[in-house]
């Protein structure tokens, strides 16, 4: 039976921990609460908001619609074959949880991937990634429920067009689409990724040799150092993408500032430039304008030290896309979803 509540604050399912209300608030657990749902909603043609974790979004004012709130649980191992797990989770099932499940039973493949926040349900819409681990890599297929008719459309790793923080939900097929599992493929002999980042470090610090476990654990304890934890200082992880240039732009850019950091991508076409880099250079690194501020561990990190406002958070994301674009020539693009 489905409980719609009226004017709720979005303050405790927003990690940024802006203070806004919804003018619904339903929190469903099952397929059927779902199409239930979205038959209510039918009626009264609101807009309405899928929310998983909270950790990628901004509120900039009270939403004036519908916010469901996806908590349909529960993991199941559902095949194997000689190379693989397929394990099938649902959408309102916590990533990290799930990560240190799939850790434990030996599945092998989402272990750099560790303490992201936010939900399983999520996880596709952006192609989630830490130390060059994407979650494409491991994803075998999606289901979702389509909004307009309720019905159960599945879609397959190539279905979902996965790019770099991206997929066909963030885009063209935006608001049409609730995601309820998505399947991952992991394997039973490990391919480890330790190249990325400063693992192979970490690993050495901890007098450990590669293994699902040591990984993740190393994943864990860099993130825990470099990272704001939402829970004491509101964010939403990197506030931008890093910008992707064509790799001639690069070449240019790096005989007027040196020491501009930079990795090939798509064939040595284009290079990925990170944007904590850029926004470090423009001035930016640990400014703070009321409660709103680039944190000053990682600029990429936009942070609410209290009673920021959704306004004064996107404002200064503004600020900071504009004085990297005068001293660079290059517009960053928002990561975080903004409502
Ligand atoms: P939400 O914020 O609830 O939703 C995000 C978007 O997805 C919204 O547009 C929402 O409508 C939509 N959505 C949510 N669930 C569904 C669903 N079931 N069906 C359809 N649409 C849905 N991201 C990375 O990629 N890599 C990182 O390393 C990383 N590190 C982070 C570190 C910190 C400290 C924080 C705060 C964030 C970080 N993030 C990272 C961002 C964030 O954790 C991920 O994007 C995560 O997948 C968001 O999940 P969520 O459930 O909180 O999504
Ligand atoms: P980092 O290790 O300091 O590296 C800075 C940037 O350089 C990263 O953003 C990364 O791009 C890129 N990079 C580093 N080594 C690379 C390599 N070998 N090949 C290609 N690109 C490389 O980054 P960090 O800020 O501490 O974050 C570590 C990882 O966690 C990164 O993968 C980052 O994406 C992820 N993370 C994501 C969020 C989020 O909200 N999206 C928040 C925190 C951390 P990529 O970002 O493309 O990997």
């Amino acid at each position: 039976m489905i409980q719609i509540k009226e004017n709720i604050s979005l303050k405790p399912f927003n990690s940024f921990g802006i203070d806004v209300l919804a003018k619904q608030f339903c929190t469903v657990r099952s397929f059927n609460e779902v199409q239930a749902l979205l038959e209510w909603n039918k009626t009264k043609n609101s807009p309405l908001l899928i929310l998983g974790g909270g950790s990628n979004l901004l509120f900039t004012k009270d939403y004036n619609g519908l916010v469901l709130q996806n908590a349909l649980k529960g993991i199941e191992l559902v095949k194997e074959d000689n190379e693989y797990y397929f394990v099938k989770a649902m959408a309102g099932e916590n990533w990290h949880q799930f990560v240190s499940y799939c850790v434990q039973m030996q599945y092998q493949g989402i272990e750099n991937m560790s303490l992201i926040p936010g939900n399983i349900g999520a996880s596709p819409m952006q192609n989630i990634g830490a130390y060059g681990v994407e979650v494409k890599d491991v994803i075998e297929s999606v289901e979702a429920i389509q909004i307009s008719d309720g019905a159960i459309v599945s879609f397959d790793n190539k279905a979902c067009e996965f790019g770099y923080r991206e997929s066909i939900f963030k885009h063209q097929m935006r608001n049409q689409f609730i995601i309820v599992s998505v399947l991952f493929k992991l394997r039973k002999t490990p391919v480890y990724n330790t190249s990325y980042g400063n693992i192979e470090q970490e690993l050495m610090n901890m007098k450990a040799a590669p293994s699902i476990k040591a990984i993740s654990d190393a994943v864990i304890r860099i993130r825990q150092r470099k990272l704001p934890d939402p829970t004491k200082i509101g964010n939403a992880g990197s506030f931008f993408k890093n910008p992707i240039i064509p790799t001639v732009l690069y070449n240019e850019l790096k005989k007027a500032h040196a020491s501009i950091p930079g990795f090939a991508v798509q064939n040595g076409l284009h290079t990925k430039v990170p944007a904590a880099w850029l926004i470090e250079q423009s001035g930016w690194k640990g400014f703070r304008a009321g409660d709103a501020g680039c944190y000053p561990l990682q600029p990429l990190v936009l942070v609410n030290y209290g009673h920021a406002t959704g306004v004064e958070i996107f404002n200064l994301s503004t600020q900071i896309i504009e004085k990297v674009k005068v001293e660079f020539g290059i517009e960053l693009e928002r990561e975080v979803n903004i409502y």
